[in-house]
């Protein structure tokens, strides 16, 4: 034995029938029972597809129309790529994309992926560092914008404390336009939560409507922070709220009671801005 592992190249299959029982067993990702069982996921499109392969995601199976691939030079080769890494291929038509999507005008192109979930780090020194804690996030359009936000500030993860949407929906994937294979989930219990962030050697600050600091005269910038964002109708509860280190409110103008959560949690971040390159600014 030389100990060199051989990959074993994917399958290629050709299928036209919506009963066929991979089909029905791809279909069935749309359920949140269904993505548990199996630690897999759905990524409608192209660019979705491309970006989980770029960021080294493990797709199992690329589905795709038969009749698109006859136009695309780059759908041949990713499809090559993938069945290389052992990924399989479903060459079908558009009804059997219809059928998996539930849409008439399906995308093109669907990757079956494996879930990864990260872990949170155990000791953090980096001042730059920002973790995104999320309380019982409910909305999946609202945690796909919050992860494609965080990614683009540059946060160093996302922890989804308590019950939480899907990050794997549809939905959610869709909203996070790719960002979600590139910034690090983590779920964790309250309890877990609370026992990590006592061993945090940082800034904690909780956004909270009842926040006693203005987030602009908090110092950011010389400690690693974890920002803990409240649930959409109930916001932080007193366990979650009693353990930061600040409690930061935005102030408003206007009539509305609060921020929507993904455009609060923007707020912070670019407030933050810890991570975010600088510019050289040109004239006009
Ligand atoms: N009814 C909820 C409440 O009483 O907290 C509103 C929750 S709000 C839609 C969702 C989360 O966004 C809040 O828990 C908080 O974390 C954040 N948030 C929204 N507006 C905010 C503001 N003006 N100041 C601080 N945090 C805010």
């Amino acid at each position: 034995m030389s100990g060199v592992s051989v990959q074993r190249a994917g399958k290629v299959q050709q299928i036209t029938a919506v009963s066929n029982q991979r089909v029905k067993s791809i279909r069935a990702l749309v359920m949140k029972k269904t993505r548990e069982e199996t630690g897999t996921f759905l990524a409608e499109g192209m660019k979705l597809v491309m970006d989980a392969f770029e960021n080294g995601w493990s797709i199992k199976t690329l589905v795709y129309s038969s009749a698109f691939a006859e136009t695309s030079e780059t759908l041949k080769e990713l499809a090559a790529k993938i069945r290389a890494r052992g990924g399989d291929i479903l060459e079908v038509n558009e009804k059997v994309l219809s059928s998996i999507t539930r849409k008439d005008n399906p995308q093109m192109v669907i990757g079956v992926m494996e879930q990864q979930w990260g872990s949170v780090p155990a000791d953090v020194k980096d001042p730059a560092t920002v973790w995104v804690a999320l309380d019982r996030v409910r909305d999946p359009g609202n945690l796909g914008t919050i992860i494609r936000t965080s990614d683009c500030a540059g946060v160093d993860g996302i922890i989804l404390i308590g019950e939480t949407t899907d990050p794997f929906s549809v939905e959610a994937t869709r909203a996070s336009m790719g960002s979600i294979f590139n910034v690090p989930l983590v779920k964790m219990t309250e309890q877990q939560f609370l026992s990590w962030r006592s061993g945090w050697k940082g800034l904690v600050v909780g956004t909270h409507l009842a926040g006693a600091v203005d987030y602009r005269s908090i110092d950011f910038k010389s400690q690693p922070v974890v920002l803990l964002m409240g649930n959409e109708q109930q916001g932080l509860p007193e366990t979650l709220s009693s353990s930061c280190d600040k409690l930061a409110l935005i102030p408003m103008a206007g009539s509305a009671d609060s921020l929507n959560l993904a455009i609060a949690t923007g707020v912070m971040l670019f407030h933050m801005g810890k991570r975010l390159p600088q510019m050289q600014e040109t004239a006009l």
